[in-house]
C-alpha cells in the first residue's frame, strides 16, 4: 500500500490522464491538467520558503484549483489547514496564531482585509477561483519537482473544530488516518472510477474535502464541482450524478422544490447524508419522492466517517448504522465501561482513521482519549444487540431535568413526525423547579403553518414519558445553522435563557 494520500491520488490520475475528472462551470478538468496543477502548486510553495511538515493555510473559495492545491500541498510535504471562508478577521487572527503557518493564501480580493490577521512572517499568496491571484501565477510557471515522499504517519491536514465546545482546536490528521477511512469508504459505498458526485459541499470541512473530494479522487471518478449549495443549481446538476453527498438541510431544500422526484434522481445510484442528524420523516420524504434510501453516516473532524448504514442491506431511518471495517464502536458509562445493549452512553471509537491529536494541545488531546486508545466522541449512542448504532444527541445538549436525562433526538424524531413540523431543536433551559426544563424549537414545514402549542404538546404525552415532554414550544422561521447546517443549539439556549424567569 502506498505510504501517503497524494501517492494514492497521482496512481488513480495518472492511470486515465484524459478522463475529466472535475466539472466546474469555468471549464472541465482532466486528470493530467489536475497533476500538473497540483504539481505547479508544490512547487510555487516551494518557492515561498515551505518546507516539508510546514503548515499551508488556505482561505479561498471553492473552485477546482482549491482542490489541486490541497494535492499540491500534500506533493509538498506540507500539512494543508483548511479555513472557513466566514470566519471573521479576529478569529483569523486567532487561528494563524495557532497554527503558526508558512504561508497564508486567499482571494485576490480578500487579501487587503485579512493582512491585519496575518502575523509578522507568514508569507501571503493569492488564490481566486477564477486561476487569478499571484499563487495561480506561480504554478503556471513552475517546473515540475518529484512529490515529497512522506511515510503514512506525517501530518497531512490540520481541521479545526467548529468550536461550539470551546476555543476551537485543530485536530492534525496523518496520511495513514485519511487513506484509511478514505480506502473504507471507497470499498464501503463502492466508489469507482464509473461515478459521478454532485459536490456541493464546503472544501474547508472533513465533509466535502475527504469523504466526497477525496474519495472521488482516489477512486478516479468525476465530481460536478459546485461553488456552494444552491438549490436550483443542484437540481440542475442532480440527473447527472450517480452519487451525492449532503448535509441533512440540502435533501430537506430539494424537497422543498414543486415536483423534486425520481426523475431528477434518474442516474443516481446511492445518496449520503451525514454531519448532523437525518430525521427519519426527512429520510422517508425523500424515499417517498425519489425512491432513495439515504444512506445515513456518522463522522466528526477528528476521524472522518467512523459509523454507516450499509451500502447493500437496511438503510434504517433514524439510525447511523455500524462501524466502519477496520473501525470499532462502543458505547460506555462515565467510568469507560461498555454498557449494555439499549443503554444510552457515550460513543467511542478506535481505529486507524481518528486522527492522531490536538494542534499544540496535549491536554485536550489527553482528555480526548481513553487509556485504551479510544476517542471519546462526546456523542451519546444507543446500541443493539447486533451492534447497529443510533445517535441521541451529544453529551453538552444532553438534558437533566428534574433529576432525569433526556434525549435531545429521541423528543425531537417524535415532534419531527408532527405533521407542520419541519424540524425541530430539543433544549434544556434553566427552570428554578426542575434545573432545566425540556424546551422545543420548531420550524414549519414549507408550505404550512406550525402547528398550535397545545397540539405538538398534547401529542408527545401520548408518545412519550411526561418527563420528556417540552414544557414549551417555540415556533421559529428558521432554526440557527452553522455552515454544516447544524442546528446551533448553543445559540438557541442563550436566546432564551430566561423563558422560565
Ligand atoms: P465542535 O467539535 O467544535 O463542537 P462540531 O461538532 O460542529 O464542532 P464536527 O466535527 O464538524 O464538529 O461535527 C461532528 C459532530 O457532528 C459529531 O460529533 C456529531 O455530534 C455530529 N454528527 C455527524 N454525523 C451525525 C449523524 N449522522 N447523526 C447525528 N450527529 C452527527
Amino acid at each position: 500500500a502506498a505510504d501517503s494520500l497524494h501517492a494514492i491520488i497521482l496512481t488513480t490520475l495518472a492511470r486515465h490522464p484524459d478522463t475529466i475528472v472535475i466539472d466546474w462551470h469555468g471549464g472541465p478538468v482532466t486528470a493530467v491538467a489536475l497533476q500538473a496543477r497540483a504539481a505547479g502548486f508544490a512547487s510555487a510553495l516551494a518557492a515561498l520558503g515551505v518546507a516539508p511538515g510546514d503548515r499551508v493555510a488556505v482561505r479561498v473559495e471553492k473552485s477546482p484549483d482549491a482542490i489541486a492545491l490541497f494535492l499540491g500541498t500534500l506533493m509538498a510535504g506540507a500539512v494543508f489547514l483548511p479555513l472557513n471562508t466566514a470566519y471573521t478577521v479576529t478569529e483569523l487572527a486567532w487561528l494563524l496564531g495557532d497554527a503558526e503557518p508558512a504561508v497564508f493564501i486567499t482571494d485576490p480580493a480578500a487579501v487587503e482585509t485579512c493582512r491585519p490577521a496575518v502575523p509578522a512572517g507568514v508569507a501571503i499568496a493569492s488564490l481566486g477561483s477564477d486561476g487569478s491571484g499571484d499563487l495561480a501565477a506561480r504554478a503556471s510557471q513552475a517546473s515540475a519537482p518529484a512529490p515529497v515522499a512522506c511515510g503514512p504517519d506525517a501530518p497531512a491536514a490540520i481541521l479545526y473544530t467548529s468550536g461550539t465546545t470551546g476555543r476551537p482546536k485543530g485536530a492534525v490528521l496523518s496520511h495513514r488516518n485519511l487513506t484509511a477511512n478514505i480506502q473504507a469508504l471507497c470499498r464501503a459505498w463502492a466508489i469507482t472510477d464509473r461515478d459521478v458526485l454532485l459536490h456541493a459541499l464546503p472544501l474547508f470541512h472533513a465533509h466535502g474535502l475527504f469523504v466526497a473530494a477525496g474519495t472521488l479522487l482516489a477512486a478516479g471518478g468525476r465530481m460536478i464541482l459546485l461553488p456552494k449549495f444552491d438549490v436550483a443549481t443542484a437540481r440542475a446538476h442532480l440527473p447527472a450524478a450517480t452519487l451525492f453527498m449532503g448535509v441533512p438541510t440540502f435533501y430537506a431544500r430539494l424537497l422543498d422544490l414543486p415536483g423534486f422526484g425520481a426523475d431528477d434522481c434518474r442516474h443516481l445510484r446511492l445518496a449520503v447524508a451525514g454531519s448532523a442528524p437525518l430525521g427519519p420523516d426527512l429520510f422517508r420524504r425523500f424515499q417517498a419522492a425519489t425512491g432513495h434510501a439515504v444512506l445515513e453516516r456518522y463522522g466528526a473532524t477528528e476521524m472522518s466517517i467512523a459509523v454507516a448504514n450499509p451500502l447493500d442491506g437496511e438503510r434504517r431511518p433514524g439510525s447511523i448504522g455500524y462501524p466502519l471495517p477496520g473501525c470499532e464502536a462502543r458505547v460506555v458509562g462515565p467510568d469507560d465501561a461498555p454498557l449494555p445493549a439499549g443503554t444510552a452512553g457515550e460513543l467511542q471509537i478506535r481505529g486507524p482513521n481518528v486522527f492522531t491529536g490536538y494542534w499544540r494541545r496535549p491536554d485536550a488531546t489527553a482528555a480526548a482519549f481513553t487509556p485504551d486508545g479510544f476517542f471519546r466522541t462526546g456523542d451519546l449512542a444507543v446500541a443493539e444487540a447486533d451492534g447497529r448504532l443510533a445517535i441521541v444527541g451529544r453529551s453538552k445538549d444532553l438534558i437533566i431535568t428534574g433529576g432525569y436525562n433526556v434525549y435531545p433526538r429521541e423528543v425531537e424524531i417524535v415532534l419531527d413526525d408532527l405533521d407542520g413540523v419541519g424540524e425541530s431543536a430539543v433544549i434544556g433551559l434553566p427552570h428554578p423547579d426542575f434545573g432545566e426544563a425540556v424546551t422545543a424549537v420548531i420550524e414549519a414545514s414549507a408550505g404550512s403553518a406550525a402547528p398550535a402549542e397545545a397540539k405538538v404538546i398534547g401529542h408527545l404525552r401520548s408518545e412519550l414519558a411526561a418527563y420528556k415532554c417540552p414544557k414549551r414550544v417555540i415556533v421559529v422561521d428558521r432554526l440557527p445553522r452553522n455552515t454544516m447546517g447544524k442546528v446551533e443549539k448553543a445559540r438557541l439556549r442563550a436566546e432564551h435563557a430566561s423563558l422560565y424567569g
